[in-house]
């Protein structure tokens, strides 16, 4: 390999892959370009702490000397819109920069709406460091915050401001929060908690217009014609995958840049990880895209690996976090399907996990405040152990002791 291996898009997967070939012994070039004009950074901190602390500092994913120290040639503010498939390059103003394989990690966007006045100062969406930082500012001058969109991000962010002292009134066109993403009862249980923080929750209810006086959005108009005071609203409806770069060259696009089980594209020297990626999942069969930190990193570490001419194939168990106020929620597996659950714990100590089964089978683990039951979860499901409804029902120390018969009685299974 002589021009080695780019990398664009400088986030979560970005990084990881970069320092992934090093880790797995690759010697050649590595380039790693992103457009923003910052170090690379942990992004699931801005809607949790940094929007609401005037001192907060963005978290580096690596410290500079990584970069320089694993000769990684990172090029930040660099915006990278097209590949030159035939030669093998990318194009950017004044030169090309060409690759023997390109990762593409270039991430998701926000999802935009339709809305008469969201063009006006003060509608806002956070997904970059410049994002968080605006809304930090905003956030100052703005007692009255509407968040358009339960789903995380949203009520992260509701959770937030909202102990910061904002008022602030979540508008969510579902009938429950958190869309399908967890189980109905988690969703009722994070609606009760955000209501007596004094989070106003409208669910059904979306926003038909806003208005703005000099400029600035002033009030949201909601569809029941409730005028809802707002000095920042806040768009939180999901993200985009950013497959554009890859879908002009032509390689294949369905949910987000189409990779198989060592992350290659339709065009083998080009992989996909991360947000931007789409493929069928090993654990439930169905064709997915996800958005979180675990599933960028591992992806990342298997492209590296890829690259260095492994065959493994993607395997890792999916989990996923998010704190929202006094809540830590934390996911592992992939629930959607399940036909039964088991709860651990009490709600009303907002404490409790719920275990998802289809049939026999368990698909996954949702827990609030019960991490010991996530970190067991992701160990169970990663040694591909099932334990019954039963046994689950009996509690951690039984569910642990069975773990370990199993890994006892199958550990080829278990160790892969
Ligand atoms: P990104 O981290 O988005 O990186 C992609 C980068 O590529 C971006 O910098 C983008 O600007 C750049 N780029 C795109 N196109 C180009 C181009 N053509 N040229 C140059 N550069 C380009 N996940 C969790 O698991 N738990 C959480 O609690 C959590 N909280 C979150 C909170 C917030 C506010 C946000 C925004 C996300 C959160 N997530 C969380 C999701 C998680 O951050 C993402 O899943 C993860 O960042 C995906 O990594 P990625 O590298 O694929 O994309």
């Amino acid at each position: 390999m002589r021009n080695g291996v780019v990398i664009v898009g400088a986030g979560h997967a970005g990084v990881q892959a970069a320092a992934s070939l090093r880790e797995e012994g690759y010697d050649g070039p590595v380039i790693l370009i992103g457009d923003e004009n910052e170090l690379p950074y942990h992004k699931p901190p801005l809607s949790k702490t940094f929007i609401k602390d005037a001192e907060a500092k963005p978290q580096p994913l690596r410290g500079e000397a990584f970069y320089s120290g694993n000769a990684i040639d990172f090029r930040p503010g660099v915006w990278i819109d097209r590949i030159d498939i035939g030669a093998r390059r990318l194009e950017v103003s004044g030169g090309a920069i060409p690759f023997d394989r390109l990762v593409l990690a270039t991430g998701s966007r926000p999802r935009l709406i339709k809305l008469d006045g969201a063009e006006l100062a003060g509608v806002v969406s956070l997904r970059s460091l410049a994002d968080a930082r605006l809304i930090r500012e905003l956030s100052t001058e703005s007692e009255d915050v509407v968040i358009l969109g339960g789903g995380f991000i949203g009520l992260e962010i509701a959770a937030t401001l909202r102990a910061a002292g904002r008022k602030v009134t979540v508008v969510e066109a579902l009938d429950r929060l958190l869309g399908r993403a967890v189980a109905p009862v988690i969703a009722a249980h994070v609606r009760q908690r955000l209501d007596a923080m004094g989070v106003r929750i409208l669910t059904g209810t979306t926003i038909a217009r806003l208005e703005g006086e000099g400029g600035r959005v002033s009030a949201a108009i909601t569809s029941s014609g409730e005028r809802l005071a707002a000095q920042m609203v806040i768009i939180g409806i999901g993200v985009v995958p950013n497959v554009e770069l890859a879908e002009a060259a032509g390689i294949v696009i369905g949910n987000g840049i189409r990779v198989d089980q060592h992350m290659q594209s339709s065009i083998p020297e080009i992989l996909a990880v991360g947000d931007a990626a789409s493929y069928r999942h090993w654990f439930t069969g169905a064709d997915v895209r996800l958005e979180s930190v675990q599933n960028a990193t591992d992806q990342a570490r298997l492209a590296a690996r890829t690259i260095l001419g492994h065959a493994d194939p993607f395997s890792a168990v999916p989990w996923f976090w998010s704190d929202i106020g006094d809540m830590k929620l934390q996911m592992v597996g992939l629930t959607q399907g399940g036909d039964s659950h088991v709860v651990l714990g009490e709600p009303a100590e907002n404490k409790f996990s719920i275990y998802h089964y289809t049939g026999n089978r368990l698909l996954g683990i949702e827990s609030v405040n019960r991490p010991a039951d996530h970190m067991l979860g992701r160990k169970m499901l990663g040694a591909g152990f099932s334990p019954s409804p039963q046994m689950v029902a009996a509690g951690p120390d039984a569910l642990k002791a069975a773990l370990a018969g199993f890994q006892t009685t199958e550990p080829a299974k278990a160790d892969a």
